[in-house]
């Protein structure tokens, strides 16, 4: 029995001091970077009266160049970007401009003569076996009733009955 616990608790130090050198190895880089933070800083305190002097030589002309390019790229930016936009925008109104099939939608068809948030809907009721007969494919503009979804519980009793079908 004694014998037994003295060779675990020798087993215990080794292995203690075994982690404590280990650990003391794998400080001490540490430690050093941390000195040589130290001296880093104090250097740059004694050199801060300096830094501020470089950063008034430095800061007009910093400002300077930050005007130049201020009001020349934002310009040229949102020209290029109502440029890309117009165009399309308009060309793509111009040639089929279209309205919704949902009664009492305002927005622009996109898809099958739906605009892209009822396109959206029209393939989740499809999806979830619950697309109306009324919306057709490319139906005319504001023909098609919206159909309101239920909510809730409501909702996951109607996807049920929908997915027995
Ligand atoms: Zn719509």
């Amino acid at each position: 029995m004694p014998r037994t616990t003295n060779s675990q608790i020798s087993v215990e130090e080794a292995f203690r001091s075994l982690i404590r050198e280990e650990v003391e190895s794998q400080l001490r880089p540490l430690q050093e970077a941390v000195d040589q933070l130290r001296s880093v800083s104090a250097l740059l305190q004694q050199l801060s009266p300096l830094a501020s002097l470089v950063g008034q030589i430095a800061g007009p002309a910093v400002t300077v160049t930050a005007v130049k390019r201020g009001p020349g790229r934002p310009r040229g930016s949102t020209r290029a970007a109502t440029a890309r936009v117009l165009p399309s925008g308009r060309g793509g109104r111009g040639s089929n401009a279209r309205d919704c099939a949902i009664i009492d939608c305002k927005r622009p068809a996109r898809t099958k003569g739906y605009c892209a948030a009822h396109y959206q809907k029209l393939r989740m009721l499809a999806k979830s076996n619950r697309l109306p007969p009324t919306w057709v494919d490319f139906a005319p503009p504001h023909s098609v009733p919206d159909l309101k979804l239920p909510r809730g519980r409501a909702a996951s009793k109607a996807l049920r009955e929908a997915a027995g079908k």
